[in-house]
This record gives structure tokens, sequence and C-alpha cells, in this order.
């Protein structure tokens, strides 16, 4: 089992100023990492910058212009939330570039699976617009490079940050090629995500959407994965997994409102990492992208790479939500998706 990760310093030039998407996020997640348990497993990958047509494959070269000169002119913001500093389309080309470098470790067989340790974070980025904290979509970027260079056919895209992946539904919504399956929640941000959201034209049917009420925790998460994500992700046999990670789900994450634990993303990851040895020889790309928390999110990352490295014993030391609170009945919800998607 190879287990790699792509990081770069260059992510960290990336300067939001007071935000909580800031360059402490990756900070945080090496310096735990470099001290913990799974380090001598892991294989570092080379981060390169990516060239100006591999971004292209997803964004405007009028966009990507945008953010170059506004790059050069000592920098700016796209909207309330999204900052462009100087380093930042540096930053953005190496994190989209450090995608494709986890794809091509993947699919060139040098590694089973690799966590692309990036930032700015990309899943709301959209073909000529910046949003959410994402300025280039690096996962959408990673995978229509890999479509192309390796001629795949069936990508599956699963992502669970607490936030819809609003730039990445819309990249592939009328594409075939590639299924998405978002866990958010529910009227949070950007607003998209609802279940009628199925895809278009030849792709009605691979874009599946998992809005859920404030307040899910690990049980109601395995729930989805079990009833809906893996068995549509095994419907659809795709060549390559790969993952929007973000633990912003995570109870003690400022951004919302889920209450998954570390030992929840662990299973989250471990039934992941189950379901792509099952059906792509176990190949996986992780891209990073929100959390908030820096304790949780260098924990989960760790809990991470651990159950790609196949420990099923991890130690979740902030453990549940210290309150008692009502747990969301997603019976119905659930119900509901499985009619929509034809799912068993
Ligand atoms: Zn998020």
């Amino acid at each position: 089992m190879k287990v790699g990760f792509v990081y770069h310093p260059v992510y960290l030039e990336h300067d939001t100023g007071q935000h909580p998407e800031n360059a402490n996020r990756l900070k945080a997640i090496m310096r735990y990492l470099e001290r913990t348990g799974p380090w001598q497993q892991l294989e570092a990958i080379t981060a390169t910058v990516a060239a100006v047509p591999a971004i292209a494959l997803v964004h405007d070269r009028e966009y990507i212009a945008q953010i170059q000169e506004l790059a050069e002119k000592d920098g700016g913001k796209l909207d309330a939330d999204t900052v462009v500093s100087t380093g930042s389309y540096k930053a953005a080309r190496y994190a989209a570039g450090g995608a494709i470098n986890a794809v091509e470790a993947v699919m060139e067989g040098q590694m089973n699976s690799v966590f692309a340790l990036v930032r700015p974070p990309g899943h709301h980025a959209l073909a000529r617009r910046g949003m959410g904290f994402c300025l280039f979509n690096n996962i959408a970027i990673a995978a229509r490079y890999a479509l192309q260079k390796y001629g795949l056919e069936r990508i599956a895209i699963i992502d669970f940050d607490i936030h819809h992946g609003n730039g990445t539904q819309d990249a592939f919504y009328d594409d075939p090629k590639v299924l998405y399956v978002s866990t958010h929640q529910s009227g949070h941000f950007p607003g998209t995500g609802k279940v009628d959201e199925t895809g278009g034209g030849a792709a009605v049917g691979t874009n599946i959407n998992i809005p859920l009420p404030a307040g899910c925790g690990d049980c109601e998460y395995e729930t989805v994965f079990r009833e809906i994500v893996v068995p549509a992700v095994r419907r659809y046999k795709p060549q390559l997994i790969m993952v929007s990670a973000g633990y912003d789900a995570h109870w003690a994450d400022g951004l919302a409102t889920m209450q998954v634990s570390i030992g929840g993303f662990a299973k989250i990851a471990g039934i992941i990492k189950d379901l792509a040895d099952e059906v792509c020889d176990g190949r996986t790309v992780l891209c990073l992208e929100g959390g908030y928390n820096l304790t949780v999110l260098s924990a989960a990352v760790r809990a991470t790479f651990e159950a790609l490295l196949g420990i099923k014993d991890i130690e979740d030391k902030l453990g549940q939500l210290p309150l008692e609170v009502e747990i969301p009945d997603i019976t119905a919800l659930v119900r509901q998706i499985k009619e929509i998607h034809n799912l068993p």
C-alpha cells in the first residue's frame, strides 16, 4: 500500500490576512504530520506548477489572466470572502499543479493513493469566477487532465466538505465522464446542491447531491455513505476516485454546524479506501478543501492518511461533541435520494 502526499511551501504565499482560510492551516497539518505516526510511511510527491493550458481545461483564459493581473498589481478581492494577494497566482497555479501531480503518481502506478495538501482550495471556483476562498478548481482541473492524458472514461469525485462544491458540479454537469457526489449542509453557502440537480443532457444521473440538515454526526454520514455514495460509485465503475476532502463538518469547526468527529472522518476515509480497492485497484486522489479549526484539521488529515494506509485503530483525542444535542432524522431524505437515482 503506497500512500503519498503533495505539499509545497509556495502554498503559504497565498496571503489572505485575517481570514479563516490562511497559511496556518497547512503549517499546522505539516507540523503535526511530521511529528506523528504515519509520517515514515508516506511518500512525498514533488509539486510542480500547472501550465496555463492545464488550468484552461476548466477556466476561461480571461479569468486566468485576471487573477494574474490582480496578483501583479498588489492583489485585491474577488468578493467579500475571496482574496488575491501578490503570491496568490503562483500559489494557485502550484495548487492545481499539485492535484495534477497526485493524479500522475496514481495513474502511473507509483502510488495507490495521494493526498494533495494544497491551498488555495478549489471546489467553489467556477470557469469564469473565483468564490468562496477558491481561485482555481484544483480537483476539476486534475480530473479533466486525467480524462485527457490517460484517456479515462469514468472518474468519480466524492466531496465531503460541508459546503457544496458548486464549481465542480458546474464543470461536469453535462459530462457523463465524471460522477460528482456531494454531502453538504443544506441551505449553507453557496446555496446550490439540491437533490434535483442531477446532471444535464447525456449526463443525467451523474450528479448526486446529498444536502444534509444541520446537526448530522458520524452515524448519519456513515448511513449516507453506505446507502448512497458507495452503491452509486460501485454502479458507475470509475477508473479513478477523486475526493474533495474538507474537514469543516467537524463539531468543533466554526464555519458550519455538523457533528462529525475525527473518528467519523477516519470512517469516511476507510469507506472510500475500501470502495477504491473494490472498483479501481485502489486508485485514489484527494485534494484538500476546507477545515478551519487547526487542531481538528491536522488530526483529521492524519486520520485520513492512517485510513488510507489501512490502519483501523485510529485515535480521536477530541472525541464526540461534549453536549447532548438533537440528531436529525434523515431516513426520508435518504429514501428520496435513492429513489431519484434508482439506487437499490
Ligand atoms: Zn467548506
